[in-house]
């Protein structure tokens, strides 16, 4: 760039320098040769002049040479020699002041003798071989000696000196404008290449990444004026830039904070987001990044790539439920549509859902509502049935009738209890957090309760035993804490033998209440523990429904301790007893 400006600059100076030298010497010479016409001019009129006062016979010869010597003394440049010619009308030659004029040639085809002839001042300039010079002859007509040219010729000497001056000082100006192009070539190229230069830097910098690069440059010219653009343009990238990536990083945290799975693939079925939830979903290893990849590469499912597939070539969206290492997923996929509709579609976008443990409750709703439609059907069908029974005449005996309303009042008792079982553990299972918090003594929590189950231990001649200190104090809701206590207790009476004991002992440990109920009773089979806690699971039916239990006691139990955060164990050994152990962090 440098480089063409200086080559182009200094051609157009070269060219204005070397046009106007030619011009100035062209001018030069031609006044020069006008001025000696003028001087030659004068020489003839003045000789014609002496012709006419002389009255003597003339020689030309004589003339010619006196004339030309008198005018060469007093001439400033004597090279510049003054030659007169007289010639007649014929062309013969009368006079001359350098030459024998016998021996000259006829002159009358000579340019300036044939003007004159014509009765004009003739000119011609012609080049002398002899003194290898340009001439410049003048010839007029003398007009009182008929027939008589006279001619005044010289050598334009200073002719040839004005051309050889005037190409010295043109080769200094040429050599001064020289030097004047480079200077000023030079200024005006790093006036234009410094900004040009810095622009470049600063697209280089923008286009690496470096939006904050500005340009300098402060002129009001056309380059100032780029400068500006440029960096309001700059600005604007910036800008942009900036605001693509906050809301890049936007889309990622929500598309990574989304607990379903997804994945986004390209028209060739290659991965090109695969979000924190599809990567545990399809346990891939999240350290290394798998965008790029083909889909079925990682994940190896017909069903799931099959549905992809047809929602980007039928350009769809599309659901369905695969099963995928013992796990159910809800796949619902949608094509990614490119902003232009006429283009095929971009891709397709896959969210996975893991329905595992909806499916599992809807199974264990399923199972619990008819459970309970069975725990209900019992007590009903019995009762029904014992009603119609009466009906049909037992009532008659009294006896009889008495104890079948014994049934009927021990299986409504039944009924109630199973009744306010569901609806407690309905309560407890919908609710997030416990309410009504407030400090309890366990030691009189469980007094209380001893107090309520006292009658039926009695029956078994079961002791109870409260080993709790005064100072085990515990924050939580009072109903919910008896509940919790009751049902353990009544356990430990219910499947206890005659004359052992049920002993509730409480103490703080690391941060935690520690709460244990231990009987004396027949223990759960090791195989049963793990159970214990699913609804309606009793070890032994038959036992439990004579026992007036319902099933539900330890699931009510379990759900409780899961309200407080806290954990619940069994120990138990078949024969000798079971220690139910609740941790509850307060
Ligand atoms: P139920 O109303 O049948 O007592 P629970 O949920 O309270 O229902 O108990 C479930 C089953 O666990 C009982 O049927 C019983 O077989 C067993 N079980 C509970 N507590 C004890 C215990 N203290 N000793 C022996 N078996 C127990």
């Amino acid at each position: 760039m440098k480089k063409k400006i200086f080559k182009y600059y200094l051609i157009l100076t070269m060219v204005v320098l070397i046009v106007s030298v030619v011009f100035t010497s062209e001018i030069a010479q031609k006044y020069y040769k006008y001025e000696v016409e003028n001087k030659l001019k004068s020489i003839a009129f003045s000789i014609e002049y002496y012709l006419l006062k002389s009255d003597t016979k003339i020689n030309y010869d004589d003339i010619a040479k006196d004339y030309a010597s008198m005018n060469n003394q007093i001439n400033n440049y004597p090279e510049d020699k003054l030659r007169i010619t007289f010639i007649d009308f014929s062309g013969h030659v009368l006079g001359d002041s350098e030459a024998n004029y016998q021996e000259m040639e006829n002159h009358l085809s000579r340019k300036e003798v044939q003007e004159a002839l014509k009765g004009s001042t003739g000119s011609d300039i012609r080049h002398s071989k002899t003194i290898n010079l340009d001439m410049l002859y003048v010839a007029i007509p003398l007009k009182q000696k008929q027939n008589v040219i006279v001619r005044v010729s010289v050598p334009l000497t200073q002719l040839k000196k004005i051309g050889e001056m005037i190409w010295f000082y043109a080769i200094l100006v040429i050599l001064f404008g020289l030097l004047l192009t480079i200077i000023v070539s030079l200024r005006i190229t790093t006036s234009i290449i410094r900004p040009l230069k810095e622009m470049i830097f600063a697209s280089q910098e923008i286009s690496n990444g470096n939006y904050t690069e500005r340009i300098s440059l402060k002129s009001t010219d056309e380059l100032g004026q780029l400068a500006m653009n440029f960096n309001e343009m700059a600005s604007k990238l910036d800008e942009t830039i900036l605001d693509l990536n906050n809301k890049k990083i936007e889309v990622e945290s929500i598309v990574n904070s989304i607990t379903s799975g997804i994945v986004a693939v390209d028209n060739t079925n290659k991965i090109i987001l695969l979000n924190p939830a599809a990567f545990n979903i399809f346990k891939l290893d999240s350290r290394h990044s798998i965008a790029g990849d083909k889909l079925a590469e990682h994940i190896r499912n017909n069903h799931l790539n099959h549905l992809l597939q047809e929602t980007i070539t039928r350009n769809k969206p599309l659901e369905g439920e695969v099963t995928l290492d013992e796990k159910i997923l809800r796949i619902n996929t949608s094509p990614i549509r490119p902003t232009n509709s006429e283009l095929n579609n971009s891709g397709g976008i896959l969210f996975i859902q893991d329905i595992t443990k909806i499916r599992k409750l809807e199974q264990l709703r399923t199972e619990f509502v008819s459970n309970v439609t069975h725990e209900l059907k019992t007590p009903l069908t019995s009762i029904r049935g014992f009603i119609e029974t009466l009906k049909n005449g037992a009532i008659n005996n009294e006896k009889v009738a008495n104890r079948f309303l014994d049934i009927i009042d021990i299986e409504a008792e039944r009924l109630y209890a199973l009744i306010n079982d569901i609806l407690q553990l309905s309560e407890i299972e919908t609710k997030l957090k416990e309410t009504d918090l407030v400090s309890l003594s366990l030691k009189s929590l469980i007094d209380a309760v001893f107090e309520v189950l006292q009658t039926i231990a009695n029956e078994k001649n079961i002791s109870l035993h409260n080993q709790v200190s005064e100072e085990v104090i515990l924050k939580a809701n009072k109903n919910r804490m008896k509940q919790l206590i009751l049902n353990l207790v009544d356990n430990g009476i219910k499947y206890n033998t005659q004359n052992g004991s049920v002993t509730v002992d409480a103490y703080r440990e690391q941060g935690k209440v520690i709460i244990s109920v231990k009987d004396t009773g027949i223990g759960i089979p090791s195989e049963h523990i793990s159970r214990v806690f699913e609804r309606f699971y009793r070890v032994d039916k038959g036992r439990s429904r004579n026992l007036g239990g319902t099933g539900l006691g330890l699931s009510i139990v379990k759900h409780i301790v899961n309200l407080y955060n806290g954990d619940i164990k069994v120990n138990s050994e078949v024969g000798k007893g079971t220690e139910f152990t609740i941790q509850i962090p307060y």
